[in-house]
């Protein structure tokens, strides 16, 4: 449950999910059995995005996984099937789109906007015009595309206007109250600008 006196921003949960999976959460939202994520794991994450504001999600990925200080065999630098390979590149691809790296927190709400507003189509992503390999029959069915339309908010909770006008009436009544004023250091130049 959000906790309703904290901003979020630095004690948020996190949800981990490999970079490819967060376009496969939207299909899963959608109703399509995404052969890139567990079903069950794919409704727990909505589950949780859907009651939670403040939801964190770290984008991994083994793409940049290096074993340092340890010794490292021919094994270790190889994936063990295709698929791992051609996922290891789709987390890539979503992460170079995103402008993001592997281990990337961000705030949910956040990352869905911009996985919207840089991600039009999973077609490049999911399918191609490969004569050996199409790749996912969802991707051109529009799936993806008609909760993209509808915005982050069908996958993210967003916090009603009377919760965001009681965050700030409680905000006003401790400066009122208070006898020390607790800003953070960049709300100086918020203030000057108010002025
Ligand atoms: S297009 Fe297919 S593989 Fe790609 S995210 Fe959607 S259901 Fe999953």
């Amino acid at each position: 449950m959000h906790d309703s006196t904290s901003d979020g921003l630095c004690s948020s949960p996190i949800v981990a999910l490999r970079a490819h999976q967060l376009p496969a959460t939207v299909c899963a939202a959608a109703g399509v059995e995404c052969p890139l994520i567990d079903r069950k794991r794919a409704h727990e994450v909505l589950d949780r995005l859907g009651r939670d504001p403040t939801l964190t999600i770290r984008l991994t990925s083994p793409a940049d996984e290096l074993p340092h200080y340890r010794r490292v065999s021919p094994d270790s630098l190889s994936a063990s099937s295709a698929d791992d390979v051609f996922n290891r590149k789709r987390d890539l691809d979503v992460l170079q789109r995103l402008g993001l790296v592997p281990g990337a927190v961000r705030r949910a709400r956040y990352l869905y906007a911009l996985l919207f507003e840089r991600i039009a189509s999973l077609d490049g992503l999911c399918a191609w015009d490969t004569e050996q390999w199409c790749g996912c029959e969802h991707a051109r069915r529009g799936a993806y595309e008609s909760v993209r339309e509808r915005g982050w908010a069908t996958i993210v909770a967003r916090r009603s206007d009377a919760d965001r006008q009681a965050a700030r009436l409680r905000s006003a009544k401790g400066i009122a109250a208070g006898e020390r004023l607790f800003v953070r250091p960049h709300h100086l130049m918020c203030l000057c600008c108010w002025y």
